[in-house]
């Protein structure tokens, strides 16, 4: 069993994860008075997604039947260089370069790949952002990382710049020991957050957060929030810039990740004089698709 972790974490190391934990598949049951709370006060702001499945994430087997282990991977997204804000509109960081959902995904798939190998007959699944899965739950539980106040997984040595993948799989793997809570008496995201979206510590105000505001709620923005945005069009990285354990951070180094050069150029004319077709031609891998040239203008406007 050990032989096969070490297997797992070398290769995933190999194939561009900064890092890769193992839990043992005993349940997010724990999580059941949180996630009930949270739907209940309709924290998921609308996003029906988020309350359904609830059984399913709490219980991976009943996603993949047998699970045994569960397999959190990050990718680190902290660019070598910040796109110049100045007479600038804003965008998260993880948006710079193409959309990392493909990229994940195949990196995972040959991490299973490897698996199988050894083990021909297991059965095992990734998730990139899909599926009813707890990522940042998991994460927690396979060692890589705890879920501060600002709500993100924050990775001790390496702050919070990072996409997760989760794998499942029936397999019996060696757990890592489950990471504690690190944020102590910080609360600089808490103070830094614009829009008081942080105002419970640990829980996200889903409805008052920049990036859902201009990524994923298709009504105007509020009134009382539009002047907090502070030229982000797409995302905020507010609440972990100012995060200390970011400052451990380093550059990835994955090209796909990089801002193409005409993204780098754009100044705020650009932005505003873009048309659906120069936002297609710019944008065509990028997650920004997701959002789509509409809403990016109205954040725009
Ligand atoms: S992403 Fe921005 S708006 Fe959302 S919680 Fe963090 S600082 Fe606040
Ligand atoms: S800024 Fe401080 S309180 Fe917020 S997530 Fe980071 S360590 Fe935790």
């Amino acid at each position: 069993m050990n032989d096969l972790k070490q297997l797992i974490k070398t290769e995933a190391l190999r194939l561009g994860f900064y890092t890769c934990g193992i839990a043992r598949n005993d349940s997010l049951e724990e999580m059941r008075p949180f996630y009930t709370e949270f739907v209940g006060r309709n924290g998921h702001a609308g996003l029906e997604y988020l309350k359904t499945n609830m059984e399913k994430r709490l219980h991976p087997e009943l996603v993949l039947k047998g699970t045994r282990s569960v397999i959190a991977l990050l990718m680190n997204y902290f660019p070598p260089e910040i796109i110049p804000e100045k007479d600038n509109f804003i965008m998260a960081k993880y948006a710079y370069g193409t959309d990392y959902h493909a990229l994940m995904r195949s990196r995972m798939d040959d991490l299973i790949g490897v698996i199988t190998q050894s083990c021909p007959q297991i059965q095992a699944k990734a998730f990139v952002d899909s599926g009813a899965v707890l990522e940042k739950a998991w994460a927690r539980k396979c060692g890589v990382g705890w879920q501060g106040k600002n709500s993100l997984l924050i990775n001790k040595s390496a702050g919070s710049f990072f996409f997760i993948g989760i794998i499942l799989t029936d397999l019996e793997l060696e757990p890592d020991p489950a990471e504690t809570d690190h944020c102590g008496i910080c609360s600089r995201c808490v103070r830094a957050c614009p829009t008081g979206a942080l105002h419970t510590p640990y829980q996200l105000d889903i409805s008052r957060c920049i990036s859902y505001l201009t990524i994923e709620s298709k009504e105007e923005i509020p009134a009382d929030l539009k002047s907090k945005l502070n030229d982000r069009i797409f995302g905020c990285d507010i609440c972990q810039d100012v995060c200390p354990y970011n400052r451990l951070a380093s550059p990835h180094q994955i090209p796909e990740f990089l801002p193409s050069k005409p993204l780098i150029d754009m100044r705020k004319k650009d932005w505003i004089a873009m048309d659906e077709s120069g936002f297609d031609r710019i944008f065509s891998d990028s997650a920004l698709k997701r959002t789509g040239f509409h809403r990016l203008r109205r954040g725009i406007l």
